[in-house]
């Protein structure tokens, strides 16, 4: 069983509506060791593609996503929820996500000046539930015509539709947990090979 699982068993919580919560190493306080593990896992999968930049959303895909983009050395975007005052509409790639935890639907935005049609980007994010976010992103690196080369993505709820919507639009998915039901409070892994 790997780190991230045995963690998993350890401190997550299981809440109502299959939500898990994870605040103790990853969503609020967060373990710089969870973290190395999670970038050394990522960088293994993605190491032979040309990666070029790292994309994540606010707030909790930052942080594993800047250590994966130290890792790989390129830049680390994140899609912001909230227009800032000085990014114009004209100048950002923009798309709506709902939001699984919060059941509100944002209107999410980079600028243009971060993304363009020459980049490989390795999408980042923490959870993977019925794959708004994590589609949202791929919707902005295609608009800015550039690659996606992948989604990375450290606990995937395998029980929820996202990674198949994501393998639908021809986009490769690597989690590094699969969690198979959060049914009466327990947390069920998906079997893999080599377990
Ligand atoms: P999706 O867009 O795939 O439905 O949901 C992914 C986003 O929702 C992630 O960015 C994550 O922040 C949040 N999320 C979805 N499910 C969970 C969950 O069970 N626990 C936590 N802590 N966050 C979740």
């Amino acid at each position: 069983m790997n780190y991230l699982k045995k963690r998993i068993l350890k401190d997550g919580e299981v809440y109502p509506n299959n939500v898990l919560k994870v605040d103790s190493f990853l969503n609020h306080q967060i373990d710089p060791n969870v973290m190395n593990e999670i970038e050394r896992d990522l960088f293994d999968y993605f190491k032979r593609q040309p990666i070029t930049k790292i994309l994540t959303i606010e707030a909790s895909g930052i942080a594993p996503a800047i250590m994966v983009a130290n890792r790989f050395n390129v830049p680390m975007l994140f899609a912001k929820k909230q227009q800032p005052s000085t990014m114009a509409r004209d100048d950002r790639y923009q798309t709506l996500v709902h939001s699984y935890t919060k059941d509100v639907t944002s209107e999410v935005m980079v600028s243009k000046k971060y993304l363009n049609a020459e980049d490989h980007v390795l999408i980042i994010d923490d959870f993977l539930a019925n794959g708004e976010a994590a589609r949202g992103l791929v919707e902005l690196v295609r608009q800015a015509g550039a690659t996606v080369a992948g989604v990375g993505i450290i606990i995937e709820k395998s029980f929820q539709p996202g990674r198949q919507q994501l393998e639908d639009a021809g986009v490769d998915v690597y989690s590094i947990c699969r969690i198979k039901s959060l049914e009466n409070g327990r947390v069920e892994f998906m079997e893999e090979e080599g377990e």
